[in-house]
């Protein structure tokens, strides 16, 4: 131990169970004043040099001085967590069962590739040359010179002495001054030339509520009690979670930003997730047009240099609110003074592929860490939610039950498909909703058709020999898609020409089954042959723009259908829409995963949520083979609490989360007998050590039994007492060591255990 000599707790960023704890290392004298909690380092570790995050800072190790080795080099200028965020870190890796490294990876600005050794960001910023006039020089030197002389110069003073800094470029272009006689200006000092990042603005064109600046708000009564019980906590700098359960209309929204104003008022900074990136334009149209230029959005859709920028602005404090998908809890936001989490139903709040996080979980978190409100807001809370509002004292539930600008309530109508003589009438558009459509057109009022499945036919089946053509690497009948003729694999993507003969008997006799949402979409542009029809699902709006490309002409003037999958019915607000039709969900309530109900219900609600928002009066038709399954009814009574109530009711007796919390363990690999080895025995290890509060599924081939020619085993642990079995877990996986040729998928809470 030296005297004089202070130590860094340096966490590795290496990917291994077992080395998941931070090392003790020196820090030089020359380095001492820059280190501190979150900075990256590169450090000697096993004679190569590795990148690590500092984690703590202290006087003493319980190393002796010469096992010690010294930080090599500090290799980023900023902090990228502070000790509060530190805290998430170790919250999110400890409860999601992650290694450390992982989690901090989220947290590093976009670009950087520390890994490599190199110092440098992947993301080059943009600098450009600021002028600014230096007044004190010019006024004392100011009759010294002949202007007239240099009238191009005095032009650039004119031009300056009127305002702040000003671009370079700018200057000669509006001045016509040459760069000449800016160089002469400067070497007299009566100006400066500052390099500074240049600050890009990318907006939205798609401003769907671009009048809404005219017509100011007055929150109702509701509206009025939660910003009053949710300022309160702003106020207080509590940490409490609110949870608005509005109706869809009933104008969460301005509640949203009545209360940002609030935190504003405050000087703090206020987050605003939200489960898509195609909801975002909508929702900063609205903040932006409300709250000013303050306002940021940030996701992964941006390109990397964007974000990166993004992330240093929020990072030096430039925005006030800063809106954003997922990753946006992540961002360096200075100060933050409350969180909304919209639609907070929704799984999209679940990453799904890395790291298992649900940002829903981790905004609590962080809220409590911080000690601010978290506020989250649906028309169909996620059942667990719901049962947590009404149970613990520092929630509290906000319901309102009406909505902001209509008054009539929706109509909702059923049609039995079971009824339907399939030779008379079409089961994909019938004659009820067909006639629906053509009388709201008639009207110059607009559709949303819902479906929930991509491509043309669900599967395709040989008439002759009766063969489903499957995707070989998942098992898994491919999908039709007529616009490229191909079938498609739902699951891995892998596509093959369609023929239209059996690739077993040779027999052109292949027929589609089942409608997706291409099928649909040319029925319906036969029959309404001069209406615009669009469409909407995740083949067509990969492309960064095409989402609002496609809103953007649907909610012009007149007449038009947008027909799409979930997409649809997630928060849009289109003054015209006074029809929506469901085509059918009922093959969503037979996937074995508890979660189903609970979906169906969601996405209809939803999407009918989507008709008659403003003035009109919505309808809305459900085609269904199911209507008297208690999900159905209370789609169609529009009764929330009555499907909560039933949903809690089985799950108690299921034991299935509020009552307890899953982890489904997924074990995969090429070779089926190495998988189910692995999993066997890890499956005796988990029942061996987890005894107390929990019961153990499996071990079982997971429904989506081979993906992508990996097969899949898991194994379902309910557990009473989630923290204690993770850390029995933890251990347990630490120990076992046998993944080398399976690949090992941890998901605790998860939203889908297909
Ligand atoms: P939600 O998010 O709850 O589904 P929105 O926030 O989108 O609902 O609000 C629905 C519509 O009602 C919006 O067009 C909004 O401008 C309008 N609105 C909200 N509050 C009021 C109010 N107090 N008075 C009039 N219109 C309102
Ligand atoms: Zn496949």
């Amino acid at each position: 131990m030296g005297r004089n000599n202070k130590y860094a707790e340096v966490y590795i960023d290496i990917k291994a169970f077992d080395i998941d704890h931070a090392f003790d290392y020196r820090i030089p004298p020359d380095l001492s004043s820059d280190i501190d909690t979150g900075r990256i380092v590169q450090v000697p570790f096993k004679n190569r040099i590795e990148v690590g995050y500092i984690v703590k800072v202290k006087d003493e190790s319980e190393l002796k001085d010469r096992e010690i080795k010294d930080i090599l080099k500090i290799v980023e200028k900023r902090p990228v967590f502070n000790p509060e965020r530190l805290e998430l870190i170790n919250w999110i890796s400890k409860y999601y069962i992650q290694p450390l490294g992982s989690v901090i990876k989220f947290f590093l600005p976009p670009g950087g590739k520390y890994k490599q050794a190199i110092t440098s960001h992947r993301v080059q910023l943009k600098f450009k040359d600021f002028i600014t006039l230096n007044r004190n020089r010019y006024n004392e030197i100011k009759d010294k010179i002949n202007w007239k002389r240099n009238s191009s110069q005095k032009k650039i003073i004119d031009y300056l002495i009127s305002g702040g800094e000003v671009l370079k470029e700018k200057l000669v272009k509006d001045t016509g001054s040459s760069y000449s006689s800016m160089a002469s200006l400067a070497d007299k000092n009566i100006i400066s030339i500052v390099k500074k990042r240049q600050k890009r603005d990318f907006r939205y064109e798609y401003r769907p509520d671009k009048d809404l600046k005219k017509k100011k708000i007055i929150l109702n009564s509701y509206q009025k009690n939660a910003l009053c019980s949710i300022d309160n906590a702003i106020q207080k700098n509590i940490f409490h979670k609110f949870l608005i359960e509005g109706v869809t209309g009933s104008g969460k929204t301005d509640i949203y930003i009545a209360a940002c104003r609030k935190v504003i008022e405050k000087k703090k900074r206020a987050l605003i997730l939200t489960p898509e990136i195609f909801l975002i334009p909508q929702l900063f149209s609205r903040f932006e047009s409300e709250l000013g230029s303050r306002v940021c959005v940030y996701h992964s859709n941006m390109s990397e240099a964007e974000r990166y920028e993004r992330w240093l602005g929020i990072w030096e404090n430039e925005f006030d609110v800063i809106i954003g998908t997922r990753s946006s809890i992540f961002t360096p936001i200075g100060n933050l003074g409350m969180i909304i989490l919209d639609e907070e139903h929704d799984p999209s709040y679940k990453e799904g592929t890395r790291v298992r996080y649900n940002a829903q979980d981790v905004a609590i978190k962080l809220g409590e860490i911080l000690n601010i409100p978290v506020v989250m807001g649906s028309a169909t809370p996620n059942i667990v939610t719901r049962y947590i509002a009404e149970k613990e004292n520092d929630f509290t539930l906000l319901k309102i039950p009406v909505k902001a600008q209509s008054s009539s309530p929706l109509e909702t109508q059923v049609v039995d498909l079971k009824k339907i003589d399939r030779l008379k009438e079409d089961t994909a558009i019938t004659a009820k909703l067909f006639t629906a459509i053509r009388e709201e057109l008639e009207k110059n009022n607009k559709v949303i058709i819902f479906l929930n499945r991509r491509g043309y036919s669900n599967f395709v089946i040989c008439n002759k020999c009766g063969s489903v053509p499957k995707c070989s690497a998942c098992d898994l009948s491919y999908n039709y898609h007529s616009d490229r003729r191909k079938l498609v694999c739902h699951h891995c993507g892998r596509e093959q020409n369609y023929t239209g003969r059996c690739p077993v008997c040779g027999a052109d006799n292949i027929f589609l089954c089942g409608t997706g949402i291409q099928r649909v979409q040319s029925k319906l542009q036969m029959r309404f042959k001069n209406t615009p029809i669009l469409r909407m699902d995740s083949d067509i709006t990969v492309k960064k723009k095409s989402h609002q490309e496609i809103l953007s002409k649907f909610i012009s003037p007149g007449g038009s259908i947008l027909i799409g999958t979930q997409m649809v019915a997630k928060g849009l607000d289109i003054e015209d829409v006074t029809l929506v039709g469901v085509i059918n969900c009922d093959s969503m309530l037979g996937l074995p995963d508890y979660h189903m109900n609970e979906r169906v219900y969601q996405l209809i609600t939803q999407v009918s949520g989507r008709a008659g928002r403003k003035r009109k009066k919505g309808r809305v038709i459900i085609q269904t083979y199911n209507p008297e399954s208690s999900v159905m009814k209370n789609v169609l009574g529009s009764d929330y609490e009555s499907f909560y109530r039933q949903e809690l009711a089985s799950r108690k007796e299921l034991c299935y989360p509020p009552f307890s919390n899953l982890v489904n363990i997924i074990i995969s690999g090429k070779e089926e007998n190495k998988v189910k080895k692995d999993i066997k025995e890890l499956f005796a290890e988990i029942s061996k050590d987890i005894r107390t509060g929990s019961s153990i599924l499996g071990p079982a081939p997971a429904p989506f039994y081979k993906i992508n020619l990996f097969y899949r085993w898991h194994i379902i642990i309910k557990s009473k007492n989630i923290e204690y079995s993770n850390k029995i877990l933890t251990k347990i996986l630490k120990r076992f060591k046998k993944f080398d040729e399976n690949k090992i998928i941890i998901d605790v809470d998860p939203v889908w255990i297909l």
